[in-house]
């Protein structure tokens, strides 16, 4: 089987979202670049039954090889895989406060400075539109412009990585602000850092960690 181990990447990275409780049942998918096209999972098989087989190989005109059928939301992942060449992989949760703010149609401003993880100082709520259609392919891709995360309104969450680990360890991080960001509108008004300082936070996670300067880092690995 070609891609045999990005295909146990994938299966492990769904049951570990919802072990995670960061997605539950069904919900979400993952999609990882390869040659020619990208890997994506399988629509409404439970992650427990999904075997790295049932990984779909799809390419960017949106064809797909073998038995199963691709994720109802093919349509964003191919997109993104399309206009975001240094995207590795592409990770869609239903997560509970992304897609809790994400049902008040809230953005998540600068309230905690990770937020510079996702590359910008607000992740930005795409419009509603039904699961699975270009429509919600086309927000997303709008909300994602110059960015790695958007909350779907009514609906979850979507993260992007140069690889798997790194898109996993965002969405991660995304729900946490999110649950931060959540506690804090229930005592007051949160205190929102500014554009500058997260600019700042994001040239200084590229020597973060034990990573050397002139290597591009972040906070994860
Ligand atoms: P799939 O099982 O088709 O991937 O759908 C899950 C989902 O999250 C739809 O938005
Ligand atoms: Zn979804």
């Amino acid at each position: 089987m070609k891609h045999e181990a990005l295909r146990r990447e994938i299966v492990a990275a769904c049951i570990n979202m919802n072990a995670r409780g960061i997605n539950q049942g069904t919900s979400g998918n993952i999609s990882a670049r390869v040659p020619g096209g990208f890997l994506i999972t399988p629509s409404g098989m439970t992650y427990e039954e999904t075997k790295p087989a049932d990984i779909v190989m799809m390419r960017l005109d949106g064809s797909h090889e073998g038995k199963r059928k691709p994720s109802s939301e093919w349509r964003f992942h191919r997109d993104l895989m399309a206009t975001r060449p240094e995207v590795g992989a592409v990770v869609h949760t239903h997560s509970m406060f992304a897609t809790t703010l994400s049902c008040l149609h809230l953005d998540i401003p600068a309230v905690h400075y990770m937020i510079a993880a996702a590359g910008t100082s607000k992740i930005l709520c795409a419009p509603y539109a039904t699961y699975g259609t270009q429509e919600t392919a086309d927000n997303a891709v709008k909300a994602l412009k110059g960015r790695n995360a958007c909350l779907l309104a009514n609906h979850g969450m979507i993260v992007l990585g140069p690889n798997l680990k790194k898109a996993m360890w965002l969405a991660v991080e995304v729900e946490t602000l999110a649950a931060q960001y959540w506690r804090a509108l229930q005592v007051g008004k949160p205190k929102i850092l500014p554009d500058a300082e997260i600019q700042r936070v994001i040239e200084k996670f590229r020597g973060y960690g034990q990573v050397k300067e002139e290597k591009a880092g972040s906070p994860c690995c």
